[in-house]
């Protein structure tokens, strides 16, 4: 690790748009491939005859890791730029991606959006940029790409700035710290240098952008918050639940409880990266061993945190969701499945209490009797079985949730409180 700041960065926009392959370029540009790497395949490369080899290279073997379905793609990537080390969470067009950011399996600080040139704005441009802005990303980088399909003309690409500016308008995104850049990822225009075909462009280069991102806010001093993802039984140490931190901090000897199963111990051992450690921070993946639980005490979705500060277990809560998309309308009653943090427990929403207008956030109807795909609600929420779910403002790592139904994501939200147990 180096010493410069860290940030997690969100890559979205529409599929096909180019975020694997700007991916790729920013890998190759920031020389994140290592030499030992690009040395073993130079040679096939040259047999084939390939120009241009060495972003080739990059791009064949992230297109190799997709078709084999490696997992490592190109999510969890890292590159350097002179401000930052970045790390590429999720991966682009991972079918899990747009659940994953909603329930902050993979907390991004910042983001870059990706829209074509010569698409403009797409069905998935609107629903990722939606999403940021109810995630709470901070500030988007947009690449304007593909930039070589339009032949670098200034007209189109002014064209896309102001669709994607009305875009941003509408979801409420303040785009005073929008930064708006030509690229093509493929070409390498205005990446890591300026492009000579875009002399009319005087803006920063994406590289440039980046280093300019606003420094992610130091973590929270809130509680410890670990939710389980799974619970192994190992021999000669007995039951491991394993999941990631994501507030707090986890120390040997610490009193913990696991909620809502309600069962609590002291934490006797903390392993990371097949290492015993003593103690371990967010964003850590643990497992750890707690004297006294069994494996059937604990399960998946279940919150480890601090005894004396236990995570809440909600008879209700009250939430703000944005409906994404749904083929009808969504009443009082409907009982669809929420994913929280490792969760997923089917909820009824038991009242709809407000309907929000998305472009001002003030109260456009109280308790109207439906709402549907586009519409921002305040609902009052039922979980059919305990979940463990904090308030936004409290916890935010632990206060939003996505609610799946068919076989898609239909809404996603934030918790504004919680009704305990
Ligand atoms: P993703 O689905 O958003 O990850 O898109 P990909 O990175 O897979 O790119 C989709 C297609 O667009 C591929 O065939 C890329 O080679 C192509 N592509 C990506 N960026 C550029 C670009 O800047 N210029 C051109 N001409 N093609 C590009």
């Amino acid at each position: 690790m180096s010493d410069i700041p860290h940030q997690n960065l969100a890559i979205i926009g529409h599929v096909d748009h180019g975020k694997s392959t700007l991916v790729g370029r920013l890998l190759y540009e920031t020389g994140s491939v290592p030499e030992h790497v690009i040395e073993q395949h130079r040679e096939e490369a040259e047999e084939k005859g390939k120009g241009g080899f060495e972003f080739a290279y990059v791009m064949d073997n992230l297109a190799e890791e997709r078709e084999r379905g490696v997992t490592i793609d190109i999510a969890h990537q890292e590159f350097d730029t002179d401000e930052y080390n970045f790390t590429i969470v999720d991966c682009p067009g991972h079918r899990d991606f747009v659940k994953n950011m909603i329930t902050g399996a993979s907390q991004a600080d910042n983001a870059v959006l990706v829209v074509a040139a010569d698409d403009g704005v797409a069905p998935q441009t609107r629903e990722h940029v939606f999403l940021a802005r109810t995630l709470g990303i901070n500030e988007l980088v947009i690449g304007i790409n593909k930039m070589d399909l339009v032949d670098y003309s200034e007209d189109s690409y002014k064209e896309v700035v102001e669709e994607v500016t009305n875009l941003l308008n509408q979801v409420q995104f303040a785009t005073d710290d929008t930064t708006f850049i030509p690229i093509s990822a493929f070409e390498g225009d205005n990446i890591a240098e300026e492009s000579e075909q875009t002399s009319w462009f005087d803006g920063p280069t994406l590289l440039e952008a980046l280093n300019n991102l606003p420094e992610p806010e130091p973590p929270t001093d809130a509680p410890l918050r670990l939710p389980i993802q799974d619970v192994y039984t190992i021999s000669g140490i007995g039951t491991v639940p394993v999941g990631r931190i994501e507030t707090g901090t986890l120390n040997t000897g610490d009193n913990v409880s696991f909620q809502p199963s309600d069962v609590g111990g002291e934490v006797k051992t903390i392993e990371m990266h097949h290492e015993e450690v003593p103690s371990a921070a967010p964003g850590d993946n643990v497992g750890f061993n707690v004297r006294g639980i069994g494996k059937d005490d604990i399960r998946r979705g279940d919150v480890c945190g601090p005894a004396d500060d236990p995570p809440s277990v909600a008879e209700t809560f009250q939430a703000q969701v944005v409906v994404m998309q749904h083929p009808s309308v969504i009443t009082a009653g409907y009982t669809p499945v929420f994913h929280a943090h490792t969760a997923q427990v089917a909820c009824t929403i038991e009242s709809i209490d407000q309907k929000i207008d998305p472009s001002t956030g003030e109260v456009a109807e109280e308790e109207p009797d439906f709402i549907k795909s586009g519409d921002a609600a305040v609902v009052t929420v039922r979980p059919q079985k305990p979940i463990s779910i904090e308030p936004s403002s409290e916890i935010p790592e632990l206060g939003s949730f996505a609610i799946r139904d068919m076989g898609q994501t239909i809404a996603a939200g934030k918790v504004l409180g919680v009704d305990e147990r």
